[in-house]
């Protein structure tokens, strides 16, 4: 299993995954077709999947363009009828194939009702790590805004969905919010050093021009605030004593939340 990361707009990020042994790939929340189309042709593979996230137009809405102009017949996968172009329309735990590619659907409602993570593994590939496409559920460093859900939703998604997840799973996620994140994380944990390395290292790769992800599920373990709503330093930040109302008060804080000039 290979991973290229395409990055599109201004801070979004399309995935083209691709099963090197049987050339067939498919392309996770492909907003700018152009940049797929050429990213397939270059890697000479065969596109037949398309793996949607939720139907925000940053995410949807290149899949009917990529459609008409793939001239391919492509299964568009996602959770939402809102979603354009959708042909399979998914649930929770539903599994789909991408040549020796296993992938399995995960229902993380809250940032949308419909929003789905991809579970990819490589069950014929002993040496490939498993990997997950979090959309706008789970950012590096960050979580979702709760449009269409609320604290209880997204802490059964990062806590009891993605989190019960190996630690050594990469996580890539929708849009480059790493930097932002970490200065909210340093603000609710000044005195963790996984926050303020993980920052020094995202400040680097920005600076030269370079992706923050794929973090870890055990990496955003360590830094995330929104992972660590069981962690006295986070509950005292909130001032609170229980994981919801940690989840709450982390994103109520976050909104209203901006980082020091
Ligand atoms: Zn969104």
């Amino acid at each position: 299993m290979k991973v290229e990361i395409l990055p599109a707009l201004s801070d979004n990020y399309m995935y083209l995954i691709i099963d090197e042994v049987t050339k067939e790939a498919a392309i996770v929340d492909p907003v700018a077709p152009q940049t797929v189309l050429q990213a397939v042709k270059d890697a000479q593979v065969k596109l037949t999947t398309v793996l949607t996230t939720h139907h925000h137009w940053d995410h949807a809405g290149g899949n009917e363009d990529l459609v008409k102009q793939a001239g391919l017949d492509l299964k568009v996968y996602g959770g939402d009828e809102r979603i354009g172009a959708l042909t399979e329309h998914v649930k929770h735990g539903d599994t789909l194939s991408v040549g020796r590619l296993h992938i399995s659907c995960l229902a993380t409602p809250c940032h949308t009702r419909g929003h789905i993570c991809y579970h990819v593994t490589c069950p014929e590939d002993g040496t490939r790590t498993p990997a997950v496409f979090t959309g706008d559920t789970l950012f590096l460093g960050g979580c979702g805004k709760f449009f269409e859900g609320d604290a209880e939703q997204m802490h059964t998604a990062l806590i009891k969905i993605l989190g019960v997840l190996p630690d050594n799973t990469d996580v890539f996620c929708g849009h480059e919010y790493a930097l932002s994140n970490l200065q909210y994380g340093l603000h609710v944990e000044p005195d963790n050093p996984a926050v303020k390395a993980k920052l020094d290292w995202v400040t680097q790769r920005r600076d030269a021009g370079l992706p923050s992800v794929p973090s870890t599920i055990g990496e955003e373990k360590q830094y995330n605030p929104f992972m660590r709503v069981d962690e006295s330093s986070v509950r005292q930040h909130c001032g609170t004593s229980d994981s919801i109302d940690t989840m709450r008060a982390l994103r109520d804080l976050k909104n209203n939340w901006k980082p020091a000039a």
